[in-house]
């Protein structure tokens, strides 16, 4: 089924055995900007699981280059131990190692020490997204940055890597030289194509210089920045082909760092169709006589090989599929399709992670980032029963861990299907990819062996008379109503009754989102799409607070083009037949909704307790997980399933 998928590629000697790579993506692991045990285990983990090709996340080459806290630096001769053991890991399952080479330019995200540093860039060409006014670049220090990528790929080429990546993607610093509306230099580094092409030359000069002629030099560059002050997919196409000659591939994608709506495109949501830069991938190949590489929600085996199969690409990166599932290729070379973890392009715990300074992982898949503590599964001893109350995500995944150890599971759902509220949250708009959660970890369940029973409410009666060793408690939670004045006057109705279908909306409603997630900005884009005039009244800063950024900014756009009025800072007070009362939060003064036929309420939910109270004075070994402990989001739940079971 996969004759492009599992054929080699060989660059510049080195061999890489399949087209699947894992892309440049930061992980939030190294602590100290070295690589450490952690990374090194999260990449090997990929690496066991047959990735072709690991090009590790960007490694800053100048001092001015630290944009976030958690970068690797390659400015010392010390990262080369560290860069050798990930390497070595990598080698060791004949997967290869490129790193990217880095400095971003006006796009600093962090400070290092709570004072802003001073972003350099070629022209003092602000970056709408992080609100940073560069300094303009001077000769000197343009030329010491040049070195920079040289010194650095050379320490690379060093610690045995095969290859490195210069990162010229997403706005940051060579971008900014390129695009001409950055770029705004009198001297011999801007004005002319030729001029704005130079800082590229010279550092693809200097790393070839450097670091020898073994190392395969690439450049990872965007088509389409999606931004109106970004580079275009001609400008983009015409850097690669004028730069091809010093190069080994080029590894296309899309989007900028320098805006929000440009920033989606670094890691594009579910909303994105699949393979959505493959074409632009195309046309570079046509024109180029080097291998071109293409990422951007390539989540299943089966897109890839059409990518590749078409001539679209000679490379697929495939990274969210491989951190929701790293054995992703080697399942899939080997006929178990049914058995991949599919990547649901959700954000939340990959770059949303990053977002928030955390370590990488998946919603799906919390193990990712964890592998020191969760990589192996440890076998039962000694073997118990182990009941499970709640089949939503939490309970699936404590029941597919614990019966994959080797106890023996029974899961109880009290509903006809297992899911939970994830058959819920995959009916807001956009979200249907979200359902693809409880395909996975019924798939899980079935290959560790658990039993499952459905339409079985579970209560004190029924486990004492199983008597199990164990009870993982995962009976989820039920739509918050918040105790206002005039709810029972009023014509609300909740997120859940909507969902359901169960609720009658007028043609003029206001949202109330207490919680910030996607629950409010569906519910108001599924409302706005019906035809109702939508209002949505966020108690707090903005909307989608909560949720990964791309994903927020996304659908706050979405909510714009619909017209939906979003109001922040509204805390809901109360309401009457047609007027909904809510308070400034910062000031206390009212904000007065009038006109309103339908009050929607999104105010997160309440622990379904009913039998974790039942079970207060049980003697038994009694774990609670997920929103029934206190209410959260499918992250928690699965990764307090993986705990629970793991400590059984
Ligand atoms: Fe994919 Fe979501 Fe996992 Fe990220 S957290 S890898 S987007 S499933």
């Amino acid at each position: 089924m996969f004759p492009n998928l599992f054929t080699p590629l060989t660059l510049r000697g080195c061999r890489i055995k399949n087209r699947i790579f894992s892309t440049g993506h930061d992980t939030c692991l190294p602590t100290d900007g070295t690589v450490n045990d952690a990374l090194v285990a999260y990449h090997a983990a990929r690496a066991r699981g047959g990735a072709g090709l690991i090009v590790a996340q960007v490694s800053g080459v100048h001092e001015t280059a630290r944009y976030t806290t958690h970068i690797l630096m390659a400015t010392d001769d010390a990262c080369i131990p560290g860069y050798r053991r990930l390497v070595e890991a990598c080698h060791a399952e004949d997967c290869k190692v490129f790193v990217q080479l880095f400095h971003p330019g006006r796009e600093i995200m962090e400070s290092q020490d709570g004072c802003l540093p001073v972003a350099y860039a070629p022209s003092v060409s602000p970056s709408e997204r992080f609100h940073v006014i560069p300094r303009a670049m001077p000769r000197e220090m343009i030329a010491d940055v040049v070195s920079g990528y040289g010194d650095a790929a050379r320490r690379i080429a060093a610690a045995g890597a095969d290859g490195v990546e210069i990162v010229a993607s997403h706005g940051y610093l060579p971008a900014q030289f390129l695009n001409p509306r950055v770029n705004r230099r009198e001297d011999n580094y801007g004005g002319t194509d030729e001029n704005r092409l130079r800082f590229l030359r010279e550092v693809i000069g200097d790393v070839r210089a450097k670091a020898g002629e073994d190392l395969v030099v690439g450049m990872r560059i965007s088509g389409d920045e999606k931004d109106p002050e970004g580079l275009t997919d001609g400008e983009s196409l015409g850097a690669c082909v004028a730069l091809q000659e010093g190069l080994d591939y080029l590894n296309v994608i899309a989007g900028t760092s320098a805006s929000v709506g440009g920033a989606v495109h670094i890691v594009p949501p579910m909303i994105i169709e699949n393979a959505y830069v493959a074409p632009f991938a195309a046309t570079v190949r046509q024109n180029v006589s080097i291998p071109v590489f293409v990422a951007g929600r390539i989540n299943q085996p089966q897109t890839a090989e059409q990518v590749l199969a078409s001539g679209q690409a000679d490379m697929c990166g495939m990274t969210r599929a491989m951190i929701c599932d790293p054995e992703m290729p080697v399942k899939t070379e080997s006929g178990r399709l049914d058995d991949v973890r599919a990547c649901i392009g959700c954000n939340q715990a990959c770059i949303g992670h990053f977002h928030l300074g955390y370590p990488i992982s998946c919603i799906q898949h919390p193990e990712t980032g964890r592998e020191l503590r969760y990589g192996q599964r440890q076998p039962a001893k000694p073997k118990r029963r182990v009941l499970v109350a709640g089949g939503g995500p939490g309970g699936m995944k404590a029941a597919a861990v614990a019966a994959e150890r080797g106890h023996e599971v029974t899961l109880y759902e009290a509903g006809p299907r297992l899911g939970g509220q994830a058959l819920l949250a995959q009916l807001l708009p956009g979200r249907s990819e979200f359902g693809g959660i409880v395909t996975n970890l019924q798939r899980e369940l079935e290959l560790a062996g658990a039993g499952v029973v459905t339409g079985t409410a579970v209560d004190r009666d029924l486990i004492e008379s199983k008597a199990p060793d164990a009870v993982i408690v995962a009976t989820g939670g039920q739509p918050r109503w918040p105790e206002v004045e005039g709810l029972q006057d009023a014509h609300a109705v909740d997120a859940w009754q909507i969902l359901k279908d169960q609720a009658n909306v007028g043609g003029s409603v206001v949202v109330a989102d207490w919680r910030g997630d996607w629950v409010g900005l569906g519910i108001a884009e599924k409302l706005a799409r019906d035809g109702c005039h939508v209002r949505l009244a966020i108690n707090g800063l903005m909307a989608g607070q909560q949720i990964p950024n791309y994903v927020r900014d996304s659908w706050v756009g979405i909510l714009h083009k619909l017209g939906v009025e979003i109001v922040p800072y509204a805390r809901l007070f109360g309401a009457d037949r047609e007027t909904v009362y809510c308070q400034h939060t910062a000031s206390g003064e009212p904000l007065i909704f009038e006109g309103v036929d339908t009050l929607v309420l999104c105010q997160g939910q309440e622990p379904n307790t009913t039998l974790a109270e039942a079970l207060s004075d049980w003697d038994g070994e009694v774990h609670l997980i997920g929103d029934c402990l206190a209410p959260r989001t499918a992250e928690e739940a699965v990764f307090e399933g993986l705990k629970a079971a793991s400590g059984l």
